[in-house]
């Protein structure tokens, strides 16, 4: 057959696609089209040609343009791709959209302009730089480049300016070309670092690995500071060696300088690093280079996952735990999940690193699914932290700080160390309270409390973003006796000024590093002892050492111990691991505390005594006595709109389609509609309805049977509605 007809994905929200005529160009599968789409044009993917359309043919529109030549995606990643757009429910072409780089989105040819590159003139390299010390940075600029031909954005990196550059162009010393680089990085792979030798478990971990180089997952159990990140270095060599691609996923949080330092120090490959900072062109110059192999080497957040990489041979997720690896809105995929998706459809290794590895992934290792490998030692000489359980049960508090916590801070300070606290509460208070009728703040349009913001003179919302002027009255009976109530980390900040005036405290957490370099220059500040006091949210517990912290404190761990969220044990845990790893060196033991009124909670006695294993071991029994993941799988329609009872209106007709359509042998129970926990957000009324199976593959075919039926009742378009499969959050 001659195809006639193009089926096309395009980026709208419908589950289906649509049928184009093939005009002058013969499109391909995996390739963009431009074509008419209502009264605009609209780019989208092929995902079929054929010569059959259901509608007559000269009703169908034509293509407007075929944009690419060839598919953008190996059939491997388009299949990963395909499947997760299935999996996770969301409409084809929206997902390919998603994964696509802005340029492409657009239409723009996918090739990559290559980036001017400097180097020396005859002129130039005859220059002696001592004639140039009125102009240091022309001398930088002409030393630089004696070492060889370097990228433009690579010379703006070394503090030299573009004006520099102008003038010494001007003058004959150096010049520019945009010839892709001849020489591709395979012929010249080298480790060019001194490394360490690594210590027995870490020689046994990447043999293991390597005696494989197909498919097969290997979750990497390592205390902070045994040497994770030393392992993933020496799996990369023969990775590298045999002319293949890495892909290094890591947290939001971790994609620090550092991190990325530690893999372009070892080898003399191009590195692409894959941040939200990053432009359309470099974007768009990042996703080609890992699609022609000319990046050997690629680290990203979550969605780093979806680079085309030529030939990939490896895929390593850091911190495989963190939540940040699960995309909360639109396409909400996981992004570990699927890595060990992509691993098995490229047949190659996939390895999920982790201090505290995650319950699911724990129970697969368990269960034989994935390879169980772990560091118990900590690399070089550092010891690990000893930790304790303060009882604050009776005990006066001075803004969440018992005494004994308090002198033992003292004491670290004295001996000239730092001191780390944790608070998961930013704010001055949770809450503002009328002392005299016990009248509470409550935002206008949710169903919670005002945070209050004493520093900007605010009550703030934490779920919707409203805020208003701290009130000097009480709302209900005009009281100028207003508390606040509880505590949140800018009165912690303020308590520990004057308790310790004698010391610098720095607060960090949301509320003060939006700017752009403010977490980093916090951070240098730390490591250069300008602060002796620490305090933070969980953004301080990850990625980063602090040797001269001597003692962390846990100020608050009880509402975890208490939530209603699954999984807050489990995230108290990992947070609890995490920040006793952040602590201390050789010479420098860390002490861990943590202030509760439970001492004798069964979770934490095995966490602080016997370690994360153990507790892990008993969360995993609790977790398959009350049949929750990962001995279940959940799916959660969430529904919201300003009028409640039509949202509620909405989720009784999906349960009663439900109920309509029914399964044999259905394993897969419905629960709701219920209200959310939290209610009421942004004046809009939450609705839940929610799935529970024994596995995937139950779940999905419920789900696949009712989803079109539900799409198609009248209020699935008056309610704003979405889908979450294997929700990471419930609220
Ligand atoms: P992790 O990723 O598990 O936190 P790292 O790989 O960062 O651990 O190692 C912690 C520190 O120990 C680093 O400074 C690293 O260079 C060092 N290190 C790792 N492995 C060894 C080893 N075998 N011998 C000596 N030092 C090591
Ligand atoms: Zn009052
Ligand atoms: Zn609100």
């Amino acid at each position: 057959m001659t195809p006639t007809i193009a089926q096309v994905a395009l980026p709208v929200p419908l589950h289906k696609t649509f049928d184009y005529r093939i005009a002058n160009e013969m499109p391909v599968v995996g390739g963009r089209v431009r074509v008419p789409f209502g009264k605009q044009y609209k780019v989208g993917i092929v995902t079929a040609l054929t010569d059959t359309s259901e509608f007559p043919l000269e009703q169908i529109k034509p293509i407007n343009a075929v944009l690419d030549t060839a598919p953008l995606w190996r059939p491997s990643l388009y299949k990963v791709l395909n499947w997760a757009s299935r999996y996770y429910q969301y409409p084809l072409g929206d997902a390919l959209a998603t994964v696509m780089p802005g340029h492409l989105r657009k239409g723009k040819p996918a090739i990559r302009e290559h980036e001017k590159q400097w180097s020396l003139t005859e002129a130039g390299r005859d220059q002696p730089l001592t004639g140039l010390t009125r102009a240091p940075k022309q001398a930088r600029v002409l030393q630089l480049l004696r070492a060889g031909a370097m990228n433009h954005s690579d010379v703006l990196e070394q503090e030299v300016t573009a004006p520099t550059l102008k003038t010494l162009e001007e003058k004959g010393w150096i010049s520019a070309s945009t010839d892709k680089p001849t020489d591709p990085w395979q012929r010249r792979y080298e480790v060019i670092e001194d490394k360490p030798t690594l210590n027995h478990e870490q020689a046994m971990a990447v043999a293991t690995i390597n005696a494989n180089p197909e498919f097969g997952c290997y979750l990497i159990e390592g205390v902070t500071g045994s040497g994770k990140t030393e392992v993933y270095l020496n799996l990369l060599e023969p990775v590298l060696k045999r002319g293949q691609q890495a892909l290094i996923l890591v947290p939001e949080i971790g994609l620090t300088p550092q991190t990325i330092n530690r893999f372009k120090r070892r080898f003399n490959v191009p590195v692409e690093v894959l941040h939200s900072g990053l432009n359309d062109t470099e974007r768009l110059n990042a996703w080609l280079a890992a699609r022609d192999n000319d990046a050997a080497i690629i680290i990203g957040t979550r969605s780093a996952l979806f680079s085309p990489c030529k030939s990939l041979g490896i895929i390593i997720v850091d911190e495989e735990h963190d939540a940040s690896y699960k995309q909360q809105d639109s396409f909400r995929y996981h992004a570990r999940d699927l890595a060990v998706m992509r691993g098995h459809e490229e047949n190659i290794p996939v390895i999920l690193g982790s201090a505290t590895p995650s319950l699911e992934s724990l129970h697969n290792a368990t269960t034989g699914k994935y390879h169980h490998l772990t560091l118990t030692k900590r690399a070089g000489n550092a010891v690990k932290a000893k930790h304790g359980v303060l009882d604050i049960r009776g005990l006066y508090l001075e803004a969440g700080l018992s005494a004994p916590l308090i002198a033992e801070m003292r004491k670290h300070l004295n001996d000239g160390n730092q001191v780390m606290l944790f608070l998961n509460r930013r704010g001055y208070a949770p809450a503002l309270m009328c002392h005299e009728c016990g009248w509470l703040a409550e935002c206008k349009r949710c169903d919670a409390y005002y945070t209050l913001h004493q520093q900007s003179g605010e009550l703030r919302c934490h779920h919707c973003g409203s805020q208003r002027p701290i009130p000097h009255q009480c709302g209900s009976c005009g009281s100028t006796q207003l508390i606040s109530v509880g505590v949140g980390t800018e009165q912690l900040e303020s308590q520990l000024t004057t308790l310790f005036p004698e010391y610098k405290t720095i607060r960090i957490d949301r509320d003060n590093t939006r700017r752009k370099g403010a977490l980093e220059n916090y951070l240098n500040a730390i490591h250069n002892k300008e602060y002796q006091i620490l305090i933070g949210t969980q953004m301080l517990a990850k990625g980063h050492h602090f040797p001269d912290v001597t003692l962390v404190a846990l100020v608050d761990v009880d509402s975890a111990l208490f939530s209603n969220d699954f999984r807050a044990p489990e995230r108290l845990a990992q947070l609890f691991v995490q920040v006793a790893g952040r602590a201390g060196r050789a010479s420098k033991p860390g002490y861990v505390l943590l202030q509760t009124h439970h001492p004798e909670h069964a979770l934490l006695q095995s966490l602080t005594h016997q370690g994360y294993d153990s507790f892990a071991r008993a969360a995993l029994q609790e977790r398959k006595q009350a049949q929750l993941p990962p001995y279940s799988f959940f799916a959660l329609i969430r529904a919201e709109g300003h009028q409640s009872e039509m949202v509620e209106q909405f989720l009784y007709q999906a349960r009663t389609v439900l109920d309509a359509s029914p399964i044999e042998n259905d394993e897969c129970a419905v629960m709701g509609p219920a209200p959310a926990p939290l209610h009421r957000r942004s004046g809009r009324y939450r609705w839940q309805l929610i799935f529970q199976a024994p596995n995937r593959r139950i779940l999905q075919q419920r789900l696949s049977i009712a989803l079109p039926a539900i799409r198609q009742l009248p209020l699935s378009k008056k309610v704003r509605w979405s889908l979450d499969i294997e929700p990471q959050d419930m609220s």
